[in-house]
């Protein structure tokens, strides 16, 4: 993978007078928030939507609204196109492919990894620069390049050539030329976030079982969470250098540390749904015979699930 490339705003506010002309096709809560990024950072911004009356807000703060997909492709040198999902992408993208040679094409709708790679390629069959993004933020912190991340991945050209207009929505970090990578990265940043949200959920679970509330657990989990964070590092190491001897904290002493917790949980009542395949995946590695490896090979059990 290429080096990750990370801007944000301030590095690269545009001056109005240089500012490019954009496109947003898709005006739904994401695509209204991005189109006024962009009126907000200058751009001269042409919209377009199924629905035209969403346009209403953006075009009284100086968007021009397009009648046609079409129009609308004109009118960018940079056309960004965020409806729904895939299809309702190619849907509006297929007729107006003639349009789009000579201009980047970004696609903020969430594709998945294979869909981003096949975008990729009718695009390139179609001779027509492509970016895909994934956009880790909501609407409302659009615009906020402390809150918002976006990931790209696709053409270069398109990202170099539009990423002052590209900081304008966020932070953008480029990850190299295969589209897919975009989603892929969301994807790993989505389970890590979920994964992490769920074992807070058991843990106030657990506490709440002796009436602590879930603010008085928050008050500790937060800065407890943080430090841990301080770890990964370590534990991307041993995965990268796929060598997981360690001396410190083994799966055998981890494994005590998760049946302890699944004991206790059963001992005051509670599930052990989030717990359990935890627990399982380092039992498989101690069975395997890595109890003194470092706990990062779990990720071993991960990448070769059980047949
Ligand atoms: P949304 O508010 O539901 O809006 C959906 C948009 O897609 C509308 O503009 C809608 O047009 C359009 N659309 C749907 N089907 C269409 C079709 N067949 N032909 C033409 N237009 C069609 O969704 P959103 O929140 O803006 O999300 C847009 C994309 O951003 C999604 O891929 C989403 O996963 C991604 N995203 C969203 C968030 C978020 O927090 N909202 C965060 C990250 C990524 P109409 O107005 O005419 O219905």
């Amino acid at each position: 993978m290429r080096k990750m490339e990370t801007t944000n705003m301030n590095e690269y506010a545009p001056q109005p007078a240089e500012a490019t002309p954009v496109t947003v096709i898709g005006l739904g809560s994401m695509g209204q928030a991005i189109a006024g990024a962009f009126l907000a950072g200058g751009h001269p911004t042409t919209v377009w939507n199924r629905t035209a009356s969403k346009a209403d807000a953006l075009v009284s703060k100086g968007a021009t609204l397009a009648t046609t997909p079409a129009e609308a492709v004109e009118a960018g040198e940079l056309v960004v196109v965020c409806v729904l999902d895939r299809d309702a992408a190619q849907e509006i993208l297929n007729p107006v492919a003639g349009l789009l040679a000579g201009r980047g094409l970004l696609v903020l709708t969430s594709l998945s990894p294979t869909e981003a790679n096949e975008t990729s390629a009718w695009a390139a069959q179609e001779n027509i620069a492509f970016l895909g993004g994934a956009i880790m933020a909501t609407p409302d912190l659009i615009g906020n390049p402390e809150e918002a991340s976006l990931l790209y991945a696709g053409s270069s050209t398109v990202f170099e050539k539009h990423k002052a207009a590209l900081a304008l929505l966020g932070t953008s970090t480029y990850l190299g030329d295969v589209a897919a990578r975009a989603s892929l990265l969301e994807t790993g940043l989505l389970a890590s976030m979920y994964s992490m949200f769920a074992g807070f959920f058991h843990g106030a679970a657990l506490v709440g079982t002796q009436g602590v509330t879930a603010e008085e657990f928050t008050a500790l989990a937060v800065p407890w969470l943080k430090a841990m964070t301080t770890f990964l590092p370590g534990q991307a190491e041993f995965i990268d250098k796929g060598d997981y001897t360690t001396d410190v904290q083994s799966l055998a002493f981890n494994k005590g540390g998760l049946d302890h917790i699944i004991h206790i949980s059963e001992d005051q009542g509670i599930g052990t749904d989030v717990m359990k395949p935890i627990a399982e995946l380092i039992d498989r590695q101690v069975e395997a015979g890595h109890g003194d490896d470092s706990l990062a090979r779990l990720i071993e059990g991960i990448k070769n699930p059980k047949a």
